[in-house]
């Protein structure tokens, strides 16, 4: 049996992006875009019911996305409905308006998303009433819009409220200012953060600006459009489900992936790093040993959001790889890093980095390694955040376009202080020592 997962994707960035990821998704079990099956390794079927509804009413099986397609703009499901996977996703699972949250995080947690949210509630308990056992929910999102943010926000207290003992997990896409829209990204991202951090068990964060610089040093594309940057996602995402999606996994499902990677509930934000990424032109050059690919792993160049883990400490962390690579091979490789960078695991958590193989290559590679950590270095993207956030906030500068939806200025000093918080708790765990530990529990005894 497998345990389902249902994915909502809300805004722009969550259609564009779940469009890059159900497309990669389909080649790796071996689907057609119309969701037949054409491979050839069980392996790669055995497990895709957790993300594909199978339905054989009449004539062969078709594996159909367990997803809901939301926007408050038509533009982009229409462009997803018309496209090459157009047969894909059930007509009924498009949810979308011409209303438009024009950026604007109010208008989609508040005002036109409020509006709307019982009808696409509606569409997602009929795909979750339609499971076996479902393990969960994934939404994929931006944080700096208005849809994606706002409306992806309000769900995930829904989802809280209607789902409470169910695994809330999010691939959020964090602004960058070299990929930026608009000037409210920074409000529009710290109100989002506010909220995962209460509502959410694991959020992938995935950084534009990381993105665009893997983009343009190692894949030399000169100037990259979302379609690049969207594959790399899409490749990361395929990535870190493997475990989920693939049998006999170590971390086999959300919720035991949460129990070994979020020591602390707050601190669920994980960073996704993949390797290798390559220049396809110089792609023949590129075969990576086992412990090359371990480096690149825990390797800045490598990582899906622009920190650098050598100034903080990693909490726990999952390694995967795929393809041949002997297990042994991979175990003593990760150990032997460990080693060599000890300082840079907090030495409180024993065995805090898991290794699992997935035969099953990527599409187009024939091994690639992909991890997901959860390092106090990610208190650098906060900061980045909060610190753009607070100039514009100290003069109120634009705060009219949220309050003119009835928003409250406290909610901003709230999720203000929310994210001082976060990032005094990464902080103190990246400072933490075995000893003060135990000092600190005898105090308080
Ligand atoms: P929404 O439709 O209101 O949710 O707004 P968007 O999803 O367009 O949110 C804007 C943010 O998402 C900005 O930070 C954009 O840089 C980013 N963004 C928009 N589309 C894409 C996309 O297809 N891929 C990626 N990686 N980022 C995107």
């Amino acid at each position: 049996m497998s345990r389902e997962i249902v994915n909502i994707q809300v805004g722009q960035a969550g259609n564009q992006v779940g469009e890059a990821f159900w497309r990669m998704l389909l080649a790796e079990h071996g689907l057609d875009d119309a969701g037949m099956y054409k491979g050839n390794d069980p392996q790669q079927i055995a497990r895709a019911g957790v993300y594909f509804t199978q339905v054989d009413s009449s004539g062969p099986t078709k594996y159909v996305p367990r997803s809901v397609q939301v926007d408050l703009e038509s533009g982009v499901c229409n462009r997803l409905r018309s496209g090459p996977l157009g047969q894909l996703f059930r007509p009924d699972t498009y949810f979308t308006s011409d209303s438009g949250a024009g950026n604007n995080w109010a208008k989609g947690y508040y005002t036109e998303g409020a509006e709307l949210i019982d009808g696409i509630l509606d569409i997602v308990r009929r795909q979750s009433e339609a499971t076996e056992a479902l393990q969960g929910f994934q939404i994929i999102h931006s944080l700096g819009g208005g849809t994606g943010a706002g409306l992806g926000s309000l769900l995930l207290s829904k989802l809280r409220e209607e789902y409470p003992d169910r695994m809330l997990s999010t691939f959020s896409v964090l602004p960058a200012p070299n990929v930026s829209e608009t000037v409210v990204e920074p409000y529009n991202s710290l109100l989002s953060v506010h909220q995962l951090v209460d509502n959410c068990d694991l959020t992938i964060c995935i950084d534009n600006e990381a993105l665009y610089d893997i983009a343009v040093r190692t894949l030399k594309i000169k100037s990259p459009g979302y379609k690049d940057l969207n594959q790399l996602i899409a490749k990361v995402m395929c990535g870190v489900s493997t475990s989920l999606r693939f049998p006999g996994q170590l971390n086999g499902d959300l919720r035991k992936l949460g129990m070994n990677l979020v020591p602390f509930p707050r601190l669920h934000f994980l960073m996704p790093s993949f390797a290798p990424f390559y220049d396809p032109k110089a792609r023949t050059f590129q075969r990576l040993s086992v412990p090359e690919l371990t480096s690149s792993l825990f390797d800045k160049k490598n990582l899906l959001v622009a920190s650098d883990p050598r100034f903080g400490r990693y909490l726990t962390a999952a390694c995967i790889f795929r393809g041949k690579v002997s297990s042994h091979e991979a175990e003593n490789s990760v150990m032997q890093l460990q080693r060599k960078n000890s300082n840079l695991f907090v030495e409180w958590i024993p065995d805090n980095v898991s290794v699992s193989l997935c035969s099953v290559p990527p599409v187009g590679q024939p091994q690639a390694a992909v991890a997901l950590a959860n390092s106090t270095c990610m208190q650098e993207l906060f900061k980045r955040n909060l610190d753009q956030f607070a100039l514009m906030f100290k003069r109120r500068a634009f705060l009219h376009w949220y309050t003119g939806e009835g928003m409250d200025v406290m909610e901003f000093t709230e999720a203000e202080s929310n994210t001082q918080d976060l990032i005094s708790e990464y902080q103190q765990y990246q400072e933490a020592t075995v000893e003060e530990e135990e000092a600190d529990v005898e105090g308080e005894q």
